[in-house]
């Protein structure tokens, strides 16, 4: 899929609009969600816009499986093992996406309630 020029998340990866980013590689990005829901929330996002799960091609199985790869990276990073943390995607609106473009949320620093709500 192209950049879409609508996409708040392809203009954070071109650099349009700020973000605090802190991992960055050929394939992903990971930055400070602006709404935080918990002392940490990051979101991992692949560069390539792909709006939703069920537009994930063949092709792009290693890229999506790289979203968790950076995500245990920060996680370790950050030093998350001990307490856990959790990641969550949410796609389509009834599960609550808002941005469509793929994205992985990376949540700690307190507990989570499951069910989720
Ligand atoms: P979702 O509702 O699962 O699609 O998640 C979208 C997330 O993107 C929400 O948690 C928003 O707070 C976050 N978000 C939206 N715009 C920005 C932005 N410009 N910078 C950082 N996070 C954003
Ligand atoms: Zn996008």
């Amino acid at each position: 899929m192209k950049p879409d020029s609508n996409c708040i998340f392809c203009k954070i990866i071109d650099k349009k609009i700020p973000a605090t980013v802190v991992h960055e590689d050929d394939y992903a990005l990971a930055f400070e969600d602006r709404n935080p829901q918990a002392p940490v929330h990051v979101l991992i996002v692949p560069r390539k816009h792909i709006a939703d799960i069920h537009s994930i091609a063949v092709a792009d199985r290693e890229l999506v499986g790289h979203l968790f790869f950076v995500a245990k990276t920060i996680a370790a990073r950050r030093g998350l093992e001990k307490g856990g943390y959790r990641m969550v995607i949410n796609n389509g609106l009834d599960a609550g996406q808002t941005v469509f473009h793929v994205h992985l949320h990376l949540l700690s620093g307190r507990s989570f309630s499951w069910p989720p709500g």
